[in-house]
């Protein structure tokens, strides 16, 4: 049992009890022997992040490809370099991404990648949770497709090596994946009670194409072949009209909402106050380096409110809570996660953040601090599952992380294409 003394909680100070992976008391007294007394005062507790979209091996593409279209992007700079991939990088990739997720302050992702037994591994590791999906992209091909089914449900037959990790599936998107892929890795994800995600109408070109192929568009689409529901998890979901969002909310499907890659592709805005107010289950991703290009949660909560606003045009739109929620508890919550939230009951996973940091002070709210002034340095320990992942600003063989991600960038780069 730990108990973390003095920490500023909802604007008063208390004392919290961790005994194994959970929260079980907040009070102004606990008087119980326990393992470790951790000294809070100056500190304040704050529910960890969670990262509902994003690629954590794209770390090497950090900077590549600037200033294109989502289209011109991934044909001309992101699948070529992608091919070059083995597993063995994915591992050193999938740490060094790790690595920023927990200075940055999330303990759970949703990953969206290949060779994901390397990126268990990493996360196994390190100590955070995540769901892992295996990869479904066939691009029409009957027999690809076939092969993924089976690769498929052989991953989802093996066990995760613990708790912390769920495993589950994703379809790339519907202009690379056949509709028999899809509807097969959704018969499967429902089968093996686990979740399905997939990149929905993250252009305007996505919701043309799909009306000119399909007659219709890409959420009406997927809802005709019953793809939606709880445990499904759209990305990006930019272009929905109203009748697609009711077919969010009807089906509760999630929605993983990423504003800077959004921006940064020229993708377009999303509507975030009309989705809340529509009443659909919004979470929130940073989606992959190459195009964000950063996993921290706190930048997407501030371009998130940002853009919220100017997008409605008011000033009402984006509120501080609502953002807050979006970024912890409604992630979580996605994902069946007893988390996001600073409550008895609740699974341990939280960060603690150093009152005294110039971007905290002055504290007339701390919340709208975290959102619109804090970074990184504002954290000095995050827990997850009731174990620390990082301690006063330490994790675990950091250095050999980083030196290790040095040396594979430096491979994989070294023999770049012929363009650069
Ligand atoms: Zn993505």
């Amino acid at each position: 049992m730990i108990i973390l003394q003095n920490v500023f909680l909802n604007d008063k100070v208390c004392n919290i009890l961790i005994d194994k992976n959970k929260i079980v008391k907040i009070s102004d007294t606990i008087n119980v022997p326990t393992d470790e007394v951790i000294d809070c005062t100056d500190k304040a507790i704050f529910p960890s992040f969670c990262n509902t979209h994003t690629h954590a091996s794209m770390m090497f593409l950090r900077g590549i490809g600037e200033d294109k279209n989502l289209f011109d992007w991934l044909n001309q700079d992101i699948f070529p370099r992608e091919a070059k991939l083995k597993p063995e990088h994915i591992y050193s990739l999938s740490r060094y991404a790790l690595l920023e997720m927990i200075k940055t302050g999330t303990t759970c992702f949703t990953d969206m990648y290949f060779h994901v037994p390397e990126t268990i591994k990493a996360v196994n590791e390190m100590g955070i949770r995540a769901v892992i999906p295996y990869p479904g992209m066939d691009f029409f091909d009957e027999n690809e497709a076939e092969n993924r089914i089976q690769l498929a449900t052989k991953y989802l037959d093996e066990p995760s090596p613990n708790s912390r990790i769920k495993k589950a599936l994703y379809c790339h998107a519907i202009y690379t994946c056949s509709e028999k892929l899809i509807c097969a890795f959704s018969d499967l994800a429902k089968k093996y009670d686990t979740y399905l995600q997939i990149h929905v109408s993250e252009t305007q070109k996505e919701v043309d194409d799909c009306i000119q192929k399909y007659g219709c568009r890409p959420v009406e689409l997927l809802y005709q072949w019953g793809i939606m529901g709880p445990q499904t998890l759209f990305a990006h979901a930019v272009h929905l009209n109203d009748n697609e969002l009711r077919l969010v909310k009807k089906t509760g499907t999630v929605l993983a909402h990423c504003p800077t890659s959004n921006l940064k592709l020229g993708s377009g805005q999303m509507s975030l106050q009309k989705y809340l107010d529509t009443g659909v289950k919004l979470t929130l991703g940073t989606d992959g380096v190459a195009s964000n290009n950063s996993l921290s949660m706190i930048s997407e909560m501030k371009l998130a409110a940002l853009s919220a606003k100017n997008k409605a045009d008011s000033v009402l739109a984006g509120k501080v809570e609502d953002i807050f929620q979006v970024a912890t508890q409604n992630g979580f919550n996605g994902f069946g996660i007893n988390a996001g939230t600073i409550e008895e009951g609740k699974l341990a996973d939280f960060i603690l953040v150093d009152m005294n940091n110039q971007f905290l002070l002055p504290n007339n709210n701390l919340k709208s601090n975290m959102i619109y002034a804090a970074d990184s340095s504002c954290i000095t320990d995050v827990f997850c599952d009731g174990k620390p992942v990082m301690r006063n600003k330490l994790i675990l063989r950091e250095n050999e992380i980083i030196s290790d991600f040095k040396n594979v960038c430096a491979d994989l780069l070294k023999q770049d294409l012929p363009t650069l």
